[in-house]
Order: C-alpha cells, then sequence, then structure tokens
C-alpha cells in the first residue's frame, strides 16, 4: 500500500498545488493521502473526482504529520531535493513494504529528515511536489499504476482524436 503526506499545506495559497498532488496521488497508484492542515474544500474536490472517476482513493485533512509519521509501520520516503539518488535509494524499499511518502510545500520541518527511512531527490534541483511525487510513484510501481482499472461511473476511452467518456455502468457482457 502506498499513502500520501502532504505537510505544510496552507489552504489559502497551495488550493491547486495540493489538489494535483492528490490527484497524482490517486492516478500513479497511491490509495490514502494525509494533509496536515483541515480543508473541507480539498476533501470535496478530490472525493467528487474518485466518485465520477473511480477507485478507492482516500484522503484525509487536519492529521498531525508527527502523528501518521510514528504510527506508520511500513517505510518512509521523504522527497527532497537534498536527499540521496532515486536510483540507489529505491533499492532499499522492499517489494511488498507499505510506503508513506512525504512531500512539502515551503520548508519543511528539520524532524522530517530524521523521521523518514530515507530522503529521496528526484535529480538534485528544486523542481515541484507534483513532479517530485509524479516520477518518484512511476519508479516506485514500476509503471504498473498504468494498468490499474478505477471502474468508474464516468471511463474515459483512449482516442487518438477528441474524447470519448462513456458510462462505467455497464450491461453484463456489453464491452466498451
Ligand atoms: N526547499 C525545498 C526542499 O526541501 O526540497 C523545496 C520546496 S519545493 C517548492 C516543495 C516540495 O517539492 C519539497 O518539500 C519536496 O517534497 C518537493 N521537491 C522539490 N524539488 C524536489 C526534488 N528535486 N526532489 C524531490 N522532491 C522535490
Amino acid at each position: 500500500m502506498i499513502a500520501v503526506l502532504r505537510i505544510g499545506h496552507r489552504p489559502d495559497r497551495d488550493k491547486r498545488i495540493t489538489t494535483h498532488v492528490a490527484l497524482v496521488a490517486r492516478a500513479f497508484g497511491a490509495e490514502k493521502m494525509f494533509v496536515d492542515t483541515k480543508d473541507r474544500k480539498l476533501e470535496e474536490t478530490i472525493r467528487s473526482v474518485c466518485g465520477r472517476f473511480g477507485g478507492d482513493f482516500t484522503i484525509k485533512t487536519g492529521v498531525s504529520a508527527k502523528t501518521i509519521l510514528t504510527q506508520w509501520t511500513g517505510f518512509v520516503v521523504h522527497l527532497t531535493m537534498y536527499g540521496e539518488k532515486l536510483d540507489k535509494s529505491l533499492k532499499k524499499i522492499k517489494k511488498n513494504n507499505d510506503v508513506l511518502v512525504v512531500v512539502g510545500a515551503e520548508k519543511v520541518p528539520a524532524f522530517l529528515y530524521e523521521a523518514s527511512d530515507v530522503n529521496i531527490a528526484v535529480g538534485n534541483q528544486p523542481h515541484s511536489e507534483v513532479a517530485a511525487l509524479a516520477v518518484f510513484l512511476d519508479r516506485l510501481t514500476e509503471g504498473k499504476w498504468l494498468e490499474e482499472k478505477f471502474k468508474g461511473k464516468l471511463m474515459i476511452v483512449p482516442c487518438s482524436r477528441g474524447k470519448k467518456v462513456v458510462s462505467g455502468k455497464r450491461k453484463k457482457g456489453e464491452n466498451l
């Protein structure tokens, strides 16, 4: 199981970025997201996406990061540009480990570097928590997130031009 913990979320400033962190988490194979600041609007937005497009992704805001980190029994990965190289660090994560991936907003609290099993850099240049999370989850799942079936009320049919969206509620035996 993969979960994501977002630290330092400021509902007024980080609305879009944290929404994108959650959307990437859901689409790229995580099952849960925790956010350290209460944000009902963010919860509503993500639950609405899950309601329409499916999947078992859950989001909980207003959690204590320290409590989540203390209670997590699996492996903790902190994504930071100051961390170790991605290829080297991925080898430290066992195949059957539950993984909690922590991403920050602005400067993260110092305790996080010690509380994590590994601090991983997705390249040692500053960029974005959205990009860092997407690349990391792609590598962690070895691209398997692409094959995940969400079985939503709405299902997008891949097509070379235009948009094709069908109802996920199909009759028995009916193919898309
Ligand atoms: N000074 C911050 C730091 O410690 O990485 C950069 C803040 S950045 C706007 C917000 C978040 O994006 C960071 O907390 C980190 O989780 C993620 N991030 C940014 N660049 C990254 C990189 N090269 N590798 C991994 N994570 C990165």
